[in-house]
Protein backbone atom coordinates (compact mmCIF):
# COMPACT_ATOMS: atom_id res chain seq x y z
CA UNK A 1 0.00 0.00 0.00
CA UNK A 2 1.06 3.42 -0.85
CA UNK A 3 1.65 5.82 1.70
CA UNK A 4 2.32 2.28 4.26
CA UNK A 5 5.40 3.07 6.41
CA UNK A 6 8.73 1.73 4.96
CA UNK A 7 9.94 -0.56 7.12
CA UNK A 8 13.54 -2.00 7.71
CA UNK A 9 13.86 -5.44 6.93
CA UNK A 10 11.44 -7.34 4.59
CA UNK A 11 12.14 -11.51 5.43
CA UNK A 12 11.26 -13.99 2.52
CA UNK A 13 11.38 -17.52 4.10
CA UNK A 14 9.22 -18.77 7.54
CA UNK A 15 12.32 -21.35 8.25
CA UNK A 16 14.90 -21.69 10.70
CA UNK A 17 16.78 -19.12 9.17
CA UNK A 18 14.05 -16.86 8.12
CA UNK A 19 12.35 -16.44 11.97
CA UNK A 20 15.85 -16.56 13.73
CA UNK A 21 16.91 -13.19 11.86
CA UNK A 22 13.67 -11.36 12.49
CA UNK A 23 13.64 -12.49 16.09
CA UNK A 24 17.11 -10.78 16.64
CA UNK A 25 16.33 -8.22 14.42
CA UNK A 26 13.13 -7.35 16.30
CA UNK A 27 14.76 -7.25 19.44
CA UNK A 28 17.33 -4.97 18.42
CA UNK A 29 14.69 -2.32 17.39
CA UNK A 30 14.10 -2.87 13.62
CA UNK A 31 10.99 -3.32 12.12
CA UNK A 32 10.79 -6.34 10.40
CA UNK A 33 7.84 -8.38 8.43
CA UNK A 34 8.50 -11.61 7.85
CA UNK A 35 6.18 -13.70 4.86
CA UNK A 36 6.48 -17.56 4.40
CA UNK A 37 4.59 -18.64 1.79
CA UNK A 38 3.14 -22.15 3.76
CA UNK A 39 3.22 -22.59 7.58
CA UNK A 40 6.51 -21.20 9.69
CA UNK A 41 8.69 -24.85 8.88
CA UNK A 42 6.79 -26.22 6.31
CA UNK A 43 9.82 -26.55 4.56
CA UNK A 44 13.70 -28.12 5.37
CA UNK A 45 13.00 -26.84 9.03
CA UNK A 46 10.59 -29.44 9.85
CA UNK A 47 12.20 -32.50 7.61
CA UNK A 48 16.24 -32.80 10.16
CA UNK A 49 17.09 -35.52 11.71
CA UNK A 50 16.52 -33.48 14.71
CA UNK A 51 19.58 -32.99 16.22
CA UNK A 52 21.54 -29.89 18.10
CA UNK A 53 24.89 -31.22 17.26
CA UNK A 54 28.72 -30.08 16.09
CA UNK A 55 28.85 -32.58 13.45
CA UNK A 56 31.11 -35.05 13.78
CA UNK A 57 31.12 -36.39 10.12
CA UNK A 58 32.46 -33.05 9.19
CA UNK A 59 35.17 -33.35 10.73
CA UNK A 60 36.68 -35.74 8.12
CA UNK A 61 36.13 -32.78 5.37
CA UNK A 62 37.83 -30.54 7.94
CA UNK A 63 35.26 -28.58 8.72
CA UNK A 64 36.71 -26.55 11.75
CA UNK A 65 34.83 -23.81 12.09
CA UNK A 66 31.54 -25.01 11.18
CA UNK A 67 32.01 -28.00 14.11
CA UNK A 68 33.39 -25.51 16.53
CA UNK A 69 30.63 -23.02 16.21
CA UNK A 70 27.83 -25.82 16.47
CA UNK A 71 29.75 -27.39 19.40
CA UNK A 72 29.46 -24.27 20.95
CA UNK A 73 25.79 -23.66 20.45
CA UNK A 74 25.24 -26.64 22.05
CA UNK A 75 24.12 -25.34 25.62
CA UNK A 76 23.33 -22.19 24.41
CA UNK A 77 20.55 -23.18 22.23
CA UNK A 78 19.71 -25.71 25.23
CA UNK A 79 19.85 -22.81 28.31
CA UNK A 80 17.32 -20.61 25.28
CA UNK A 81 15.01 -23.34 25.22
CA UNK A 82 15.03 -26.29 27.48
CA UNK A 83 11.92 -27.73 26.65
CA UNK A 84 12.14 -28.13 22.83
CA UNK A 85 15.95 -28.96 23.56
CA UNK A 86 17.50 -31.46 25.37
CA UNK A 87 20.80 -33.64 25.72
CA UNK A 88 21.38 -36.38 24.28
CA UNK A 89 24.03 -39.31 24.07
CA UNK A 90 24.84 -41.08 21.37
CA UNK A 91 26.30 -45.15 20.82
CA UNK A 92 28.87 -45.56 18.25
CA UNK A 93 29.38 -49.07 18.14
CA UNK A 94 32.96 -50.14 16.18
CA UNK A 95 33.41 -52.25 14.11
CA UNK A 96 37.01 -53.83 13.26
CA UNK A 97 37.05 -53.37 9.15
CA UNK A 98 34.87 -50.87 9.32
CA UNK A 99 34.76 -48.02 7.18
CA UNK A 100 36.66 -45.38 9.81
CA UNK A 101 39.53 -46.98 11.67
CA UNK A 102 39.30 -46.43 15.87
CA UNK A 103 42.07 -44.14 16.22
CA UNK A 104 40.60 -41.66 13.83
CA UNK A 105 36.91 -41.97 15.47
CA UNK A 106 38.43 -41.69 19.11
CA UNK A 107 40.79 -38.81 17.44
CA UNK A 108 37.46 -37.50 16.27
CA UNK A 109 35.97 -37.62 19.62
CA UNK A 110 38.62 -36.09 21.74
CA UNK A 111 38.37 -32.93 19.59
CA UNK A 112 34.17 -33.49 19.58
CA UNK A 113 34.87 -32.71 23.65
CA UNK A 114 37.84 -30.16 23.59
CA UNK A 115 37.37 -27.86 21.03
CA UNK A 116 33.53 -26.87 21.85
CA UNK A 117 33.58 -25.11 25.34
CA UNK A 118 31.47 -28.02 26.72
CA UNK A 119 30.37 -27.24 30.91
CA UNK A 120 27.48 -29.26 30.71
CA UNK A 121 27.27 -31.77 28.68
CA UNK A 122 29.51 -35.32 29.37
CA UNK A 123 32.61 -35.98 27.74
CA UNK A 124 32.87 -38.97 25.74
CA UNK A 125 33.46 -42.52 27.28
CA UNK A 126 33.78 -46.19 25.78
CA UNK A 127 31.33 -48.80 26.38
CA UNK A 128 31.53 -52.65 26.68
CA UNK A 129 28.19 -53.88 24.52
CA UNK A 130 28.39 -57.31 26.34
CA UNK A 131 27.17 -55.56 29.48
CA UNK A 132 25.87 -52.54 28.70
CA UNK A 133 22.33 -52.29 28.27
CA UNK A 134 22.62 -50.32 24.42
CA UNK A 135 23.97 -53.89 23.38
CA UNK A 136 21.40 -55.30 23.82
CA UNK A 137 19.00 -54.30 20.14
CA UNK A 138 22.43 -55.07 18.67
CA UNK A 139 23.48 -58.22 16.12
CA UNK A 140 25.95 -60.53 18.01
CA UNK A 141 29.54 -59.27 16.95
CA UNK A 142 29.20 -55.43 18.14
CA UNK A 143 31.75 -55.44 21.24
CA UNK A 144 33.02 -51.86 21.90
CA UNK A 145 31.45 -48.87 21.12
CA UNK A 146 31.92 -45.05 22.19
CA UNK A 147 29.06 -42.98 23.50
CA UNK A 148 29.20 -38.98 23.39
CA UNK A 149 27.01 -36.29 23.85
CA UNK A 150 24.71 -34.03 21.29
CA UNK A 151 21.37 -32.69 21.53
CA UNK A 152 17.68 -33.04 20.67
CA UNK A 153 15.67 -30.55 19.33
CA UNK A 154 12.18 -30.18 17.91
CA UNK A 155 12.99 -28.83 14.67
CA UNK A 156 9.20 -27.50 13.87
CA UNK A 157 8.54 -26.05 17.36
CA UNK A 158 12.33 -24.36 17.40
CA UNK A 159 10.70 -22.26 14.33
CA UNK A 160 7.32 -21.48 15.62
CA UNK A 161 9.20 -20.40 18.76
CA UNK A 162 11.24 -17.71 17.07
CA UNK A 163 8.26 -16.60 15.45
CA UNK A 164 6.65 -16.04 18.29
CA UNK A 165 9.40 -14.58 20.58
CA UNK A 166 9.66 -11.98 17.19
CA UNK A 167 6.11 -11.42 16.95
CA UNK A 168 6.54 -10.54 20.87
CA UNK A 169 9.27 -7.97 20.18
CA UNK A 170 7.51 -6.66 17.26
CA UNK A 171 7.94 -8.42 14.38
CA UNK A 172 5.00 -8.98 11.73
CA UNK A 173 4.90 -12.37 10.91
CA UNK A 174 2.31 -13.11 7.62
CA UNK A 175 1.89 -16.85 7.14
CA UNK A 176 0.36 -18.24 3.61
CA UNK A 177 1.68 -14.80 2.00
CA UNK A 178 3.96 -15.43 -1.34
CA UNK A 179 6.05 -13.03 -2.03
CA UNK A 180 5.43 -12.54 -5.61
CA UNK A 181 7.90 -10.05 -6.66
CA UNK A 182 10.52 -8.30 -5.25
CA UNK A 183 11.93 -4.55 -6.81
CA UNK A 184 14.56 -2.00 -6.35
CA UNK A 185 12.78 1.59 -6.21
CA UNK A 186 14.10 4.90 -5.17
CA UNK A 187 16.43 3.51 -3.15
CA UNK A 188 13.74 1.07 -0.94
CA UNK A 189 12.39 -2.63 -1.78
CA UNK A 190 8.84 -2.74 -3.20
CA UNK A 191 7.29 -6.48 -2.29
CA UNK A 192 4.23 -7.50 -4.03
CA UNK A 193 2.95 -10.54 -1.66
CA UNK A 194 -0.09 -13.22 -2.34
CA UNK A 195 -2.35 -14.51 0.06
CA UNK A 196 -2.08 -18.53 -1.33
CA UNK A 197 -5.52 -18.95 0.25
CA UNK A 198 -7.21 -15.90 -0.47
CA UNK A 199 -5.56 -14.47 -3.72
CA UNK A 200 -5.34 -11.03 -2.10
CA UNK A 201 -2.00 -9.29 -3.50
CA UNK A 202 -0.13 -6.62 -0.95
CA UNK A 203 2.45 -3.92 -1.62
CA UNK A 204 5.00 -3.67 1.22
CA UNK A 205 7.79 -1.37 1.23
CA UNK A 206 11.53 -1.76 2.98
CA UNK A 207 15.32 -0.43 3.07
CA UNK A 208 16.40 -3.97 3.08
CA UNK A 209 15.32 -7.68 2.03
CA UNK A 210 16.68 -11.06 3.29
CA UNK A 211 16.04 -13.83 1.35
CA UNK A 212 16.39 -16.80 3.76
CA UNK A 213 14.20 -19.05 1.59
CA UNK A 214 16.29 -21.97 2.08
CA UNK A 215 15.97 -24.19 -0.74
CA UNK A 216 14.08 -21.95 -2.57
CA UNK A 217 16.72 -19.43 -2.10
CA UNK A 218 18.28 -19.34 -6.18
CA UNK A 219 14.21 -19.74 -7.39
CA UNK A 220 13.32 -16.13 -5.52
CA UNK A 221 16.52 -14.71 -7.09
CA UNK A 222 15.37 -15.76 -10.34
CA UNK A 223 11.44 -15.38 -10.16
CA UNK A 224 11.09 -12.94 -7.29
CA UNK A 225 14.05 -10.65 -7.67
CA UNK A 226 14.29 -11.16 -11.45
CA UNK A 227 17.96 -12.11 -11.73
CA UNK A 228 19.41 -14.22 -14.99
CA UNK A 229 21.48 -16.86 -14.23
CA UNK A 230 21.52 -18.10 -10.46
CA UNK A 231 23.28 -21.05 -9.34
CA UNK A 232 24.12 -20.50 -5.74
CA UNK A 233 22.98 -23.83 -3.84
CA UNK A 234 23.15 -27.82 -4.56
CA UNK A 235 20.15 -29.17 -3.30
CA UNK A 236 20.72 -32.66 -1.79
CA UNK A 237 17.69 -34.65 -0.72
CA UNK A 238 17.67 -36.23 3.29
CA UNK A 239 14.86 -38.77 3.89
CA UNK A 240 13.85 -40.25 7.30
CA UNK A 241 11.69 -43.03 8.43
CA UNK A 242 9.82 -43.44 11.73
CA UNK A 243 9.05 -47.03 12.86
CA UNK A 244 7.32 -48.90 15.73
CA UNK A 245 10.18 -48.50 18.80
CA UNK A 246 13.18 -50.84 17.92
CA UNK A 247 14.79 -50.38 21.74
CA UNK A 248 13.69 -48.84 24.53
CA UNK A 249 17.20 -47.45 25.72
CA UNK A 250 17.01 -43.18 26.14
CA UNK A 251 20.30 -43.20 23.88
CA UNK A 252 20.29 -42.89 20.17
CA UNK A 253 22.88 -44.81 18.06
CA UNK A 254 25.34 -43.45 15.38
CA UNK A 255 25.85 -46.13 12.79
CA UNK A 256 28.80 -46.07 9.83
CA UNK A 257 27.70 -47.69 6.69
CA UNK A 258 30.14 -49.75 4.81
CA UNK A 259 29.31 -46.95 2.24
CA UNK A 260 31.07 -44.26 4.44
CA UNK A 261 27.70 -42.79 4.75
CA UNK A 262 26.62 -42.24 8.69
CA UNK A 263 22.83 -43.02 9.61
CA UNK A 264 21.37 -42.12 13.14
CA UNK A 265 18.53 -44.70 14.76
CA UNK A 266 16.79 -42.42 17.64
CA UNK A 267 14.34 -42.61 19.96
CA UNK A 268 11.32 -40.54 18.67
CA UNK A 269 8.16 -39.57 20.62
CA UNK A 270 8.51 -42.24 23.54
CA UNK A 271 7.19 -45.27 21.49
CA UNK A 272 8.76 -44.72 17.83
CA UNK A 273 12.26 -44.77 16.32
CA UNK A 274 13.62 -42.19 13.70
CA UNK A 275 16.12 -43.43 11.03
CA UNK A 276 17.67 -41.34 8.81
CA UNK A 277 19.27 -39.74 6.80
CA UNK A 278 19.93 -40.40 2.87
CA UNK A 279 21.67 -37.91 0.72
CA UNK A 280 20.97 -37.72 -2.99
CA UNK A 281 21.27 -34.67 -5.17
CA UNK A 282 17.84 -32.96 -5.88
CA UNK A 283 16.23 -31.42 -8.95
CA UNK A 284 12.49 -29.89 -8.90
CA UNK A 285 10.46 -28.02 -6.57
CA UNK A 286 11.68 -28.54 -2.88
CA UNK A 287 7.85 -28.79 -1.83
CA UNK A 288 7.59 -31.60 -3.67
CA UNK A 289 10.24 -34.18 -2.57
CA UNK A 290 8.76 -36.80 -1.06
CA UNK A 291 11.02 -40.38 -0.07
CA UNK A 292 11.91 -42.87 -2.90
CA UNK A 293 11.66 -46.57 -2.82
CA UNK A 294 14.96 -47.13 -2.79
CA UNK A 295 15.57 -44.86 -0.04
CA UNK A 296 13.06 -46.62 2.33
CA UNK A 297 15.02 -49.65 1.10
CA UNK A 298 18.59 -48.63 1.72
CA UNK A 299 17.27 -47.40 5.12
CA UNK A 300 15.10 -50.57 6.50
CA UNK A 301 18.64 -52.38 5.10
CA UNK A 302 21.35 -50.04 6.39
CA UNK A 303 19.30 -50.03 10.18
CA UNK A 304 18.83 -54.23 10.10
CA UNK A 305 22.60 -54.43 9.38
CA UNK A 306 23.13 -53.30 13.28
CA UNK A 307 19.79 -54.53 15.25
CA UNK A 308 18.81 -57.67 15.96
CA UNK A 309 15.19 -57.52 15.10
CA UNK A 310 15.42 -56.11 11.33
CA UNK A 311 13.67 -53.17 10.12
CA UNK A 312 11.04 -54.36 7.61
CA UNK A 313 8.80 -51.63 5.32
CA UNK A 314 6.00 -53.20 7.57
CA UNK A 315 6.94 -51.46 10.57
CA UNK A 316 7.42 -47.69 8.97
CA UNK A 317 4.62 -45.55 10.50
CA UNK A 318 5.70 -42.47 8.97
CA UNK A 319 8.40 -40.96 6.67
CA UNK A 320 9.65 -37.84 5.72
CA UNK A 321 11.67 -35.93 3.23
CA UNK A 322 13.56 -32.31 2.96
CA UNK A 323 16.05 -30.79 0.78
CA UNK A 324 19.00 -29.16 1.95
CA UNK A 325 20.51 -26.25 0.35
CA UNK A 326 23.61 -26.33 0.62
CA UNK A 327 26.16 -23.54 -0.62
CA UNK A 328 27.26 -25.06 -4.00
CA UNK A 329 31.22 -25.28 -3.40
CA UNK A 330 31.57 -28.12 -6.38
CA UNK A 331 31.98 -30.76 -3.95
CA UNK A 332 31.37 -34.04 -6.61
CA UNK A 333 29.87 -36.27 -3.60
CA UNK A 334 26.42 -35.35 -2.08
CA UNK A 335 27.52 -36.16 1.78
CA UNK A 336 30.55 -34.07 0.91
CA UNK A 337 29.16 -30.60 -0.34
CA UNK A 338 30.18 -27.99 3.07
CA UNK A 339 27.10 -27.79 5.66
CA UNK A 340 28.31 -24.03 6.55
CA UNK A 341 26.32 -21.39 5.81
CA UNK A 342 27.51 -18.38 3.29
CA UNK A 343 25.62 -15.15 4.01
CA UNK A 344 26.18 -12.85 0.30
CA UNK A 345 25.34 -9.39 0.70
CA UNK A 346 23.94 -7.51 -2.99
CA UNK A 347 24.56 -3.56 -2.41
CA UNK A 348 26.22 -0.68 -3.33
CA UNK A 349 25.94 3.48 -4.05
CA UNK A 350 22.16 3.73 -4.39
CA UNK A 351 20.61 0.06 -4.30
CA UNK A 352 19.13 -0.88 -1.70
CA UNK A 353 20.74 -3.72 0.35
CA UNK A 354 19.67 -7.69 -0.73
CA UNK A 355 21.24 -10.54 1.91
CA UNK A 356 21.08 -13.73 0.67
CA UNK A 357 21.27 -16.91 3.00
CA UNK A 358 22.85 -20.04 1.65
CA UNK A 359 22.71 -23.39 3.65
CA UNK A 360 22.97 -23.09 7.46
CA UNK A 361 22.23 -25.59 10.17
CA UNK A 362 19.54 -25.49 12.57
CA UNK A 363 22.08 -25.91 15.56
CA UNK A 364 23.96 -22.78 13.50
CA UNK A 365 20.88 -20.46 12.95
CA UNK A 366 21.33 -18.22 16.14
CA UNK A 367 24.78 -17.57 15.07
CA UNK A 368 23.65 -17.06 11.14
CA UNK A 369 21.36 -14.45 12.76
CA UNK A 370 23.57 -12.62 14.51
CA UNK A 371 25.95 -12.85 11.43
CA UNK A 372 23.24 -11.53 9.34
CA UNK A 373 22.43 -8.68 11.85
CA UNK A 374 25.95 -7.41 11.05
CA UNK A 375 25.15 -6.93 7.48
CA UNK A 376 22.30 -5.17 8.41
CA UNK A 377 24.03 -3.06 10.55
CA UNK A 378 26.94 -2.32 7.70
CA UNK A 379 23.68 -1.85 5.29
CA UNK A 380 21.22 0.50 6.82
CA UNK A 381 22.85 1.35 9.79
CA UNK A 382 22.77 -0.09 13.74
CA UNK A 383 19.79 -0.28 16.30
CA UNK A 384 20.79 -2.90 19.38
CA UNK A 385 23.46 -5.02 20.40
CA UNK A 386 23.57 -8.72 20.23
CA UNK A 387 21.54 -10.39 23.04
CA UNK A 388 20.15 -13.69 21.81
CA UNK A 389 23.03 -15.68 23.72
CA UNK A 390 21.40 -15.37 26.85
CA UNK A 391 17.85 -15.17 26.12
CA UNK A 392 15.46 -17.62 26.16
CA UNK A 393 12.75 -18.75 23.75
CA UNK A 394 9.15 -18.44 25.13
CA UNK A 395 8.18 -21.24 27.68
CA UNK A 396 12.04 -21.82 27.63
CA UNK A 397 12.64 -19.87 31.53
CA UNK A 398 13.37 -22.53 33.31
CA UNK A 399 17.13 -23.75 34.39
CA UNK A 400 18.44 -26.65 32.07
CA UNK A 401 18.51 -29.31 34.88
CA UNK A 402 14.50 -28.69 35.98
CA UNK A 403 12.57 -30.03 32.61
CA UNK A 404 11.56 -32.94 35.20
CA UNK A 405 10.50 -30.15 38.33
CA UNK A 406 8.48 -28.67 35.29
CA UNK A 407 6.56 -31.63 34.64
CA UNK A 408 5.78 -32.12 38.82
CA UNK A 409 4.77 -28.92 39.31
CA UNK A 410 2.33 -29.19 35.80
CA UNK A 411 0.71 -32.04 36.62
CA UNK A 412 0.20 -30.91 40.75
CA UNK A 413 -1.45 -27.88 39.45
CA UNK A 414 -3.79 -30.01 37.08
CA UNK A 415 -3.97 -33.16 38.51
CA UNK A 416 -6.56 -34.58 36.03
CA UNK A 417 -3.79 -34.42 33.43
CA UNK A 418 -2.49 -38.40 32.33
CA UNK A 419 1.33 -37.98 33.16
CA UNK A 420 2.32 -38.41 29.60
CA UNK A 421 0.15 -35.61 28.96
CA UNK A 422 1.32 -33.23 31.22
CA UNK A 423 5.27 -34.68 30.16
CA UNK A 424 3.91 -33.66 26.52
CA UNK A 425 2.89 -30.04 27.12
CA UNK A 426 5.68 -29.14 28.86
CA UNK A 427 8.11 -30.23 26.32
CA UNK A 428 5.65 -28.53 24.03
CA UNK A 429 5.01 -25.09 25.97
CA UNK A 430 7.96 -25.17 28.46
CA UNK A 431 6.45 -22.74 30.54
CA UNK A 432 3.61 -21.47 28.77
CA UNK A 433 1.54 -24.75 29.27
CA UNK A 434 0.37 -23.14 32.07
CA UNK A 435 -1.20 -20.23 30.39
CA UNK A 436 -2.40 -22.39 27.89
CA UNK A 437 -4.26 -24.70 30.64
CA UNK A 438 -5.31 -21.50 32.03
CA UNK A 439 -8.16 -22.13 34.52
CA UNK A 440 -8.72 -25.75 33.35
CA UNK A 441 -9.87 -28.50 36.62
CA UNK A 442 -10.74 -31.24 34.62
CA UNK A 443 -10.56 -32.54 31.01
CA UNK A 444 -13.92 -31.65 29.90
CA UNK A 445 -12.94 -27.84 30.50
CA UNK A 446 -10.10 -28.49 27.75
CA UNK A 447 -13.05 -28.83 25.48
CA UNK A 448 -13.56 -31.10 22.42
CA UNK A 449 -11.38 -34.25 22.47
CA UNK A 450 -9.85 -34.25 18.87
CA UNK A 451 -7.81 -37.87 19.59
CA UNK A 452 -4.91 -38.83 21.46
CA UNK A 453 -4.60 -36.53 23.92
CA UNK A 454 -5.51 -33.45 21.81
CA UNK A 455 -8.10 -30.76 23.21
CA UNK A 456 -10.08 -27.84 21.61
CA UNK A 457 -7.99 -25.54 24.23
CA UNK A 458 -4.88 -26.60 22.65
CA UNK A 459 -6.14 -26.22 19.46
CA UNK A 460 -7.13 -22.73 19.90
CA UNK A 461 -3.68 -21.76 21.02
CA UNK A 462 -1.97 -22.98 18.40
CA UNK A 463 -4.14 -21.16 16.26
CA UNK A 464 -4.53 -17.92 18.11
CA UNK A 465 -0.37 -18.15 19.37
CA UNK A 466 1.17 -19.60 16.98
CA UNK A 467 -0.45 -19.39 13.77
CA UNK A 468 -1.55 -22.47 13.33
CA UNK A 469 -4.20 -22.69 10.32
CA UNK A 470 -4.91 -26.01 9.25
CA UNK A 471 -4.92 -29.74 10.45
CA UNK A 472 -1.87 -31.10 9.05
CA UNK A 473 -0.08 -27.38 11.29
CA UNK A 474 -1.06 -28.83 14.21
CA UNK A 475 -0.85 -32.15 13.71
CA UNK A 476 2.71 -32.27 11.97
CA UNK A 477 4.55 -29.08 12.83
CA UNK A 478 3.48 -27.76 16.03
CA UNK A 479 2.77 -31.42 17.42
CA UNK A 480 3.53 -34.61 16.25
CA UNK A 481 -0.23 -35.96 17.35
CA UNK A 482 -0.04 -36.54 14.12
CA UNK A 483 1.23 -39.95 14.53
CA UNK A 484 -1.50 -41.29 16.87
CA UNK A 485 -4.70 -39.85 15.50
CA UNK A 486 -6.63 -41.56 12.86
CA UNK A 487 -7.74 -40.33 9.68
CA UNK A 488 -11.07 -39.21 10.28
CA UNK A 489 -10.21 -37.89 13.48
CA UNK A 490 -6.97 -35.46 11.70
CA UNK A 491 -10.50 -35.12 9.25
CA UNK A 492 -12.55 -33.54 11.82
CA UNK A 493 -10.20 -31.28 13.29
CA UNK A 494 -9.60 -30.12 10.08
CA UNK A 495 -13.46 -29.02 10.10
CA UNK A 496 -13.20 -27.59 12.84
CA UNK A 497 -10.36 -25.48 12.30
CA UNK A 498 -11.50 -24.07 9.09
CA UNK A 499 -15.01 -23.16 10.71
CA UNK A 500 -13.18 -21.52 13.49
CA UNK A 501 -10.92 -19.69 11.01
CA UNK A 502 -14.14 -17.82 8.82
CA UNK A 503 -16.46 -17.70 12.07
C1 LIG B 1 17.52 -34.51 5.86
C2 LIG B 1 18.02 -33.34 6.64
C3 LIG B 1 18.54 -33.51 7.91
C4 LIG B 1 19.01 -32.42 8.63
N1 LIG B 1 19.42 -32.61 9.90
C5 LIG B 1 19.85 -31.56 10.63
C6 LIG B 1 20.20 -31.75 11.99
O1 LIG B 1 20.05 -32.84 12.55
N2 LIG B 1 20.67 -30.68 12.67
C7 LIG B 1 20.81 -29.46 12.09
O2 LIG B 1 21.28 -28.55 12.77
N3 LIG B 1 20.45 -29.24 10.80
C8 LIG B 1 19.96 -30.26 10.07
N4 LIG B 1 19.56 -30.07 8.78
C9 LIG B 1 19.71 -28.74 8.18
C10 LIG B 1 18.54 -27.82 8.50
O3 LIG B 1 17.33 -28.52 8.58
C11 LIG B 1 18.43 -26.74 7.42
O4 LIG B 1 19.66 -26.18 7.16
C12 LIG B 1 17.49 -25.63 7.83
O5 LIG B 1 16.26 -26.15 8.26
C13 LIG B 1 17.28 -24.66 6.68
O6 LIG B 1 16.40 -23.67 7.12
P1 LIG B 1 15.98 -22.47 6.20
O7 LIG B 1 15.23 -21.51 7.04
O8 LIG B 1 17.17 -21.95 5.48
O9 LIG B 1 15.05 -23.14 5.06
P2 LIG B 1 13.53 -23.63 5.14
O10 LIG B 1 13.20 -24.25 6.43
O11 LIG B 1 13.26 -24.45 3.94
O12 LIG B 1 12.71 -22.28 5.07
C14 LIG B 1 12.55 -21.55 3.87
C15 LIG B 1 11.11 -21.10 3.78
O13 LIG B 1 10.97 -20.17 2.74
C16 LIG B 1 9.64 -20.26 2.27
N5 LIG B 1 9.57 -19.61 0.96
C17 LIG B 1 10.22 -19.98 -0.17
N6 LIG B 1 9.91 -19.14 -1.18
C18 LIG B 1 9.04 -18.22 -0.68
C19 LIG B 1 8.35 -17.09 -1.23
N7 LIG B 1 8.48 -16.75 -2.53
N8 LIG B 1 7.54 -16.37 -0.43
C20 LIG B 1 7.38 -16.70 0.87
N9 LIG B 1 8.01 -17.78 1.45
C21 LIG B 1 8.83 -18.51 0.68
C22 LIG B 1 9.40 -21.77 2.24
O14 LIG B 1 8.03 -22.10 2.24
C23 LIG B 1 10.14 -22.24 3.48
O15 LIG B 1 9.28 -22.45 4.59
C24 LIG B 1 19.02 -31.13 8.04
C25 LIG B 1 18.49 -30.96 6.76
C26 LIG B 1 17.96 -32.04 6.07
C27 LIG B 1 17.32 -31.84 4.74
Amino acid sequence: MIGEAIHDIFVIGGGINGCGIARDAAGRGYSVVLAEMKDLAAGTSSASTKLIHGGLRYLEHFEFRLVREALMEREVLWAMAPHVISPMRFVLPFQKGGPRPAWLIRLGLFLYDHIGGRRLLPATRTLDLSRDPSGRPLKPGFRKAFEYSDGWVDDARLVVLNARDAADRGADIRTATRVVSARRENGHWTMVTEGVETGERATVRARMLVNAAGPWVDGVLSDVVGLNDVHNVRLVQGSHIVVSGKFSDPRAYFFQNPDGRIMFAIPYQEEFTLIGTTDRDYVGDPGTAAIGEEEIDYLCRSASEYFAEPVRREDIVWCYSGVRPLFDDGASKAQEATRDYVLKLDAGEGRAPLLNVFGGKLTTYRRLAESALEHVEAAIGGKGERWTKNSHLPGGDFPVHDFEAQVRTLSKRYPFLAPGHARRLVRLYGTRAVALLGDASGLADLGRHFGSDLYEREVRWLMREEWARHAEDVLWRRTKRGLHLTAAEAAALETFMTTEASA
